[in-house]
């Protein structure tokens, strides 16, 4: 029988759990040759400004081009890639091919914004981190202030080597953003510690808040504690144009969200954003 390591230390039996780990068996020794075959792809989701319809960042999502499963999203192949220590190999490649991209955007005339790459737990306490970024941003020429790196509050558990890693990454001079702000536990009186630059507030407290009072209140405050710890805040999982209207009228004025796009191909990106005189508009 095939068990698994409960939360506190309890076994627990789920019959879905064999096929489960049938399943991710195939797809890690799949996994393991998939940079070789080329079968990941970045997608790059942009970000505006909602006023303006400016573009003002794009964040990179990695997808696995399956030979036979199609494409794969990140939620299925990433755990098994922390799982398998592949996450060293894959989240390189990520950083170098989207550093690479928006490089070659900003040579090629497009607007001058950052690039968002998640982290994993495992990469952020990797010890070789700062040098292997430096080194991607060395080889593919991509100014450091264009580099947006997203962590998560429970990455943080220990604040004083997560402030140490932080003031490393912030001494190179990339930016960095803590992705879904508001589901972790991180205590408040860190947040002011924590050397960041930017709040992005978790689609979860977005999808109902438009009939949801408890969530329109947790989004006001978490906005306005942005503002007075001078973070930049953005919402992600906007959908609707009603929720990008709380949202503006809560003084948030950066969007990421199907309301405006939904990640991208490149070349997709490229054709739908990069023709001058077409909406949403860049600068
Ligand atoms: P995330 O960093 O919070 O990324 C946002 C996710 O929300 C993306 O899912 C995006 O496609 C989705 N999303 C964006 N706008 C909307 C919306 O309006 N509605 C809805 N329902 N969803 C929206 P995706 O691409 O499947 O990525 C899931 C997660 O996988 C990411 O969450 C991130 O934690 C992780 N991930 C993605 N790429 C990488 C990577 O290169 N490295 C690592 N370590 N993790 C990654
Ligand atoms: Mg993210
Ligand atoms: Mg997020
Ligand atoms: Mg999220």
């Amino acid at each position: 029988k095939v068990k698994k390591q409960g939360k506190n230390g309890h076994q627990f039996y789920s019959p879905d759990l064999d096929v489960q780990l049938l399943e991710n068996i195939g797809l890690e020794s799949d996994l393991r040759k998939a940079i070789e075959r080329n079968e990941l792809v970045v997608y790059y989701q942009p970000q505006f400004h909602a006023q303006s319809n400016r573009m003002i960042g794009v964040e990179a999502l990695v997808r696995w081009n399956h030979p036979t499963r199609g494409m794969l999203s990140p939620g299925v192949f990433i755990p098994i890639a922390e799982e398998t220590g592949l996450i060293y190999e894959i989240g390189t490649w990520v950083l170098s091919e989207a550093c690479r991209q928006m490089k070659k955007w900003h040579d090629e005339g497009g607007p001058l914004i950052p690039v968002s790459v998640n982290l994993s737990s495992h990469q952020f306490h990797q010890p070789n981190l700062v040098e292997y970024i430096v080194k991607i941003l060395e080889e593919t020429k991509l100014e450091p202030q264009y580099l947006e790196l997203e962590i998560t509050e429970s990455m943080m558990m220990d604040p004083a080597v997560s402030i140490s890693i932080l003031e490393e990454l912030n001494k190179i001079g990339t930016r960095i953003s803590l992705d879904d702000f508001g589901t972790g536990y991180s205590s408040l009186s860190y947040l002011k510690k924590f050397p960041i630059h930017k709040l992005k507030i978790d689609r979860s407290f977005i999808t109902d808040i438009s009939e949801n009072h408890n969530d329109k209140a947790i989004v006001a405050t978490i906005i306005s504690m942005a503002q007075h710890l001078k973070l930049d805040v953005i919402a992600e999982g906007i959908e609707t144009k009603d929720q990008l209207d709380i949202l503006t009228e809560n003084d948030c004025h950066e969007i990421q969200g199907y309301y405006f796009s939904s990640p991208l191909s490149a070349s997709e990106v490229e054709k739908t954003f990069f023709v001058p005189n077409r909406l949403p508009s860049y600068q």
